[in-house]
């Protein structure tokens, strides 16, 4: 188990570089982050003690159950998930650094007040559905620019980017779109100069079609299956809007 993890850690490492290669770009510009959900912290140690160092949760509830077992390991917790806002706390208390599942003004309001009671910051992605999907988060296209400027004035959320999921297709010309989407309102922003922002980061890419995402300008790819194996549970158990299960 322990030799599998470190293997494929490797092998992504290796298609990171390759794709990075193929599109002239510095390796160094593209972080792995871990998307950890459903496995089970003795699993998580092995990539956390083999050098990995970012890791993410989609369920407050997973994020509060692993918490213990991690914390002795130095690492970065992002949170990638559906956030309901009476969890924030929790997220809060867990130690997440970032964020990278905003999607809407009033989670973005009640993280603030939140973290103006604590005196915190955090670090946010904003979440934008450019697959057009009903079934999956993060808001419209056509609203996240508007959503940028109105985080930006929360002066406890420090915005770093942009977060998307790419379609799930074997056209790679449809996946790539969603991913180029991201890049053009990414660059609108930038154009914007809007105050107290950074939008360097563009959180893109897992294990089905990183090179996509990185050849589009990925800074995160966010990778799972292919390096804990296959989950039990289907991904619509994680981005489906019913809440039934959390
Ligand atoms: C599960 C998940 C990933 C990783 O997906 P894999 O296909 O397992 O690599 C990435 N991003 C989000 C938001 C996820 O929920």
């Amino acid at each position: 188990m322990e030799e599998q993890i470190i293997n494929n850690i490797a092998v992504i490492k290796e298609r990171i570089h390759k794709a990075c290669n193929e599109s002239g770009r510095d390796p160094g510009e593209v972080k792995l982050l871990l998307a950890t959900k459903t496995v089970l912290p003795e699993r998580i140690k092995i990539a956390l003690q083999a050098g990995q160092t970012l890791i993410a949760e989609n369920k407050v509830q997973e994020l509060k159950e692993k918490y213990a077992a991690l914390k002795e390991i130095p690492h970065t917790s992002h949170f990638i998930g559906h956030l309901q806002t009476n969890k924030i706390k929790d997220v809060l208390k867990y130690e997440v650094s970032c964020i990278q599942s905003l999607d809407r003004l009033d989670l973005a309001e009640k993280l603030h007040q939140r973290l103006q009671f604590e005196n915190k910051t955090m670090e946010a992605l904003i979440q934008v559905n450019t697959s057009g999907e009903e079934s999956k988060f993060g808001v419209h296209p056509d609203g996240a620019i508007e959503l940028v400027k109105q985080v930006a004035q929360l002066k406890t959320l420090k915005i770093k980017g942009l977060m998307t999921i790419g379609l799930f297709s074997a056209e790679t010309g449809k996946v790539r779109k969603c991913f180029r989407l991201l890049k053009n309102i990414q660059q609108q922003i930038i154009a914007l100069n809007i105050p107290d922002i950074e939008m360097r980061e563009l959180s893109m890419g897992m294990s089905g079609d990183l090179e996509i995402a990185i050849a589009e300008g990925a800074t995160i790819v966010r990778v799972g299956t292919a390096i804990f194996g296959q989950r039990m549970y289907p991904d619509s158990y994680y981005w489906n809007e019913t809440e039934q299960m959390n």
